[in-house]
C-alpha cells in the first residue's frame, strides 16, 4: 500500500520569534512525504495542552525542544510506521494513548501535533490533493471524525490585526488585538486587498498623528503608544474615513481583549483601575454601542465564568462572543460553555488540543449548539500554512491570522489565495453574517 508510513522524521526549527519548536515530517511507502511545523502562543491559556520545553536555561534559554523531538524519533514512529498515513483518526487515537495524560504532558502535544498535522499532509499528498481538498473528502474519516453537517469547503474571512498590545507588543495597550473584518469584500482576494488599504491608511493616519517609527508586534500589527484603548479605536476609525469606507457596510472592528492577563483576584486591571465582571462587560457594551465592533475575544477571564455569564446576557445576541483562553480548543470546556450559555463562537486552535481528529470534532461539537468557529493561528508562526486549508475544508467561516506583515502571517494568506485559484472563478468565500438571534 502506497499510503503506508514508511518512516516520521522530527527536528528542532525555530519560529517567528527566534524560539525552537518542533517540524516532523512523515514518509509513505509510495514516496508522499507530509511535514508540518507546530506554532506557539505568548498570552497561552491554562487549560491548554502541554507544549513541552526542555527548561535548559543554557538552551535557548529553557525554551529548546529536544525531548520533544526525541519522542516523536523514539516513541510516537515506532508506533505509527506501518499504519495508512489515511487512517487519520487511528493515528491520532494511537497519540492519545501512547501518551495516556489529558494534557498530553508526557510525549507533548507539539510533539503530538506535528505528527498528526505531518500524517494529514502525506495522506494529501499520496492521494495527489491538495489539503483542503484532501480533509474535505476524508475517504477513510470514520463516523466520529467526520464534520456532521454537508460542509461545502469555503474561503474564510479574514480577522485581521491591526492594531497590537497586551503580551505581543509591550503592554503599551491593555487590548491584545484591535483587528479589521473586511465585510464588504465578495471574494477572498478582495478581502485581502481592502485589507491591505486599510493597513496603509492606519500606517499614515499614525504618522500624521504623530506617532513615528512605530513598531509592529508579534502577529504584525502595528504597536503605537496610544495611551489607551479607545485612541486605537478613534486611529482605525479614521484610517477607515481616508478610504472613505462605510463601517458596517464595507468593514468593522473585532478586538481580542485577552483578558486573563490583566485579570488579578477577580478584578480586571485596566492601567491603574480595577473593575469588577460587571463593569468591565458594561464598559465593552458601550464600545459596542459606540463602535462599530462585531465580534470581541475573551472579553473575560479564562475562569470567571460568572462574568462570561454576565457579559453574554448583555451582548451576545448583537456580538460575536469569541472564547480562545476560555475553551482552549477543548471539548470539556466548550461543553460547559454551551451549558451554561456563555460566548456564544469558540477560537480554534490545533496545538491547543493537539490532534487534527480532535480539532474536527471541536468544530462539530460547536456547530451542533450553533456556536461560530475562528480557526486562528498563533502568535508564535512559521512557515506551515495548515490552518489555511483546515479552515477552507472545514467550512467554519472566519480565520484568525494576524496582519498582512510578516511571512509567516502572509504563508496563511498566499495559500488561501492559491486556494481560490484552485476552486475556479466563483470560489466559495465566507462573507459576514452578523449575530442577530439568541444563541
Ligand atoms: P497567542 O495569541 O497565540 O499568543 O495565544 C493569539 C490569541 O490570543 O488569539
Ligand atoms: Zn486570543
Amino acid at each position: 500500500m502506497n499510503d503506508r508510513i514508511s518512516a516520521v522524521q522530527a527536528r528542532q526549527v525555530l519560529d517567528s520569534r527566534g524560539t525552537p519548536t518542533v517540524e516532523v515530517e512523515v514518509h509513505c511507502a509510495g514516496g508522499a512525504i507530509g511535514r508540518a511545523i507546530v506554532p506557539s502562543g505568548a498570552s497561552t491559556g491554562k487549560h491548554e495542552a502541554l507544549e513541552l520545553r526542555d527548561g535548559d536555561p543554557k538552551d535557548y534559554a529553557g525554551k529548546s525542544v529536544h525531548k520533544a523531538v526525541a519522542n516523536v524519533r523514539q516513541v510516537i514512529a515506532p508506533a505509527v510506521v506501518s499504519m495508512a498515513a489515511t487512517e487519520q483518526a487511528a493515528i491520532d487515537r494511537k497519540l492519545i494513548e501512547l501518551d495516556g495524560m489529558p494534557d498530553k504532558s508526557r510525549l507533548g502535544a507539539n510533539a503530538i501535533l506535528g505528527v498528526s498535522l505531518a500524517c494529514a499532509h502525506a495522506a494529501a499528498a499520496s492521494r495527489k490533493a491538495p489539503l483542503w481538498q484532501y480533509l474535505d473528502r476524508r475517504p477513510h474519516a470514520p463516523r466520529e471524525a467526520s464534520v456532521a453537517r454537508s460542509v461545502t469547503p469555503t474561503i474564510p474571512m479574514p480577522m485581521v490585526n491591526l492594531i497590537s498590545g497586551g503580551l505581543h507588543a509591550g503592554r503599551n495597550l491593555d487590548m491584545q488585538d484591535f483587528l479589521l473584518m473586511p465585510i464588504g469584500a465578495k471574494s477572498f482576494s478582495e478581502a485581502l486587498h481592502l485589507t491591505t488599504r486599510v493597513y496603509r491608511s492606519l500606517s499614515e493616519t499614525l504618522r500624521d498623528h504623530g506617532y513615528e517609527g512605530v513598531l509592529v508586534g508579534d502577529e504584525g500589527g502595528f504597536g503605537p503608544k496610544l495611551g489607551d484603548n479607545e485612541r486605537a479605536l478613534e486611529m482605525i476609525l479614521e484610517a477607515f474615513d481616508r478610504l472613505e469606507l462605510v463601517p458596517g457596510r464595507d468593514v468593522a472592528i473585532a478586538i481580542d481583549v485577552a483578558s486573563t492577563h490583566f485579570h488579578e483576584g477577580g478584578l480586571y486591571r485596566l492601567k491603574d483601575t480595577l473593575l469588577s465582571a460587571t463593569t468591565m462587560a458594561a464598559m465593552l457594551t458601550e464600545w459596542a454601542d459606540r463602535y462599530p465592533i462585531v465580534s470581541i475575544e475573551d472579553g473575560m477571564a479564562e475562569d470567571d465564568w460568572a462574568g462570561w455569564k454576565t457579559l453574554t446576557e448583555s451582548l451576545g445576541q448583537r456580538v460575536q462572543l469569541i472564547g480562545d483562553d476560555l475553551f482552549a480548543t477543548n471539548p470539556r470546556r466548550l461543553a460547559q460553555g454551551i451549558e451554561q450559555g456563555v460566548a456564544n463562537a469558540i477560537l480554534i486552535k490545533v496545538n491547543q488540543i493537539g490532534t487534527l481528529t480532535e480539532t474536527l470534532q471541536v468544530i462539530d461539537q460547536a456547530h451542533a449548539a450553533g456556536y461560530r468557529c475562528v480557526i486562528s493561528a498563533r502568535s508564535g508562526e512559521t512557515e506551515d500554512s495548515t490552518i489555511a486549508d483546515l479552515a477552507v475544508a472545514t467550512g467554519v467561516g472566519q480565520i484568525k491570522i494576524g496582519s498582512v506583515a510578516r511571512s509567516e502571517r502572509l504563508a496563511k494568506y498566499n495559500q488561501l489565495l492559491r486556494i481560490e485559484e484552485q476552486m475556479g472563478p466563483g470560489a466559495p468565500f465566507a462573507t459576514w453574517q452578523p449575530i442577530e438571534r439568541p444563541q
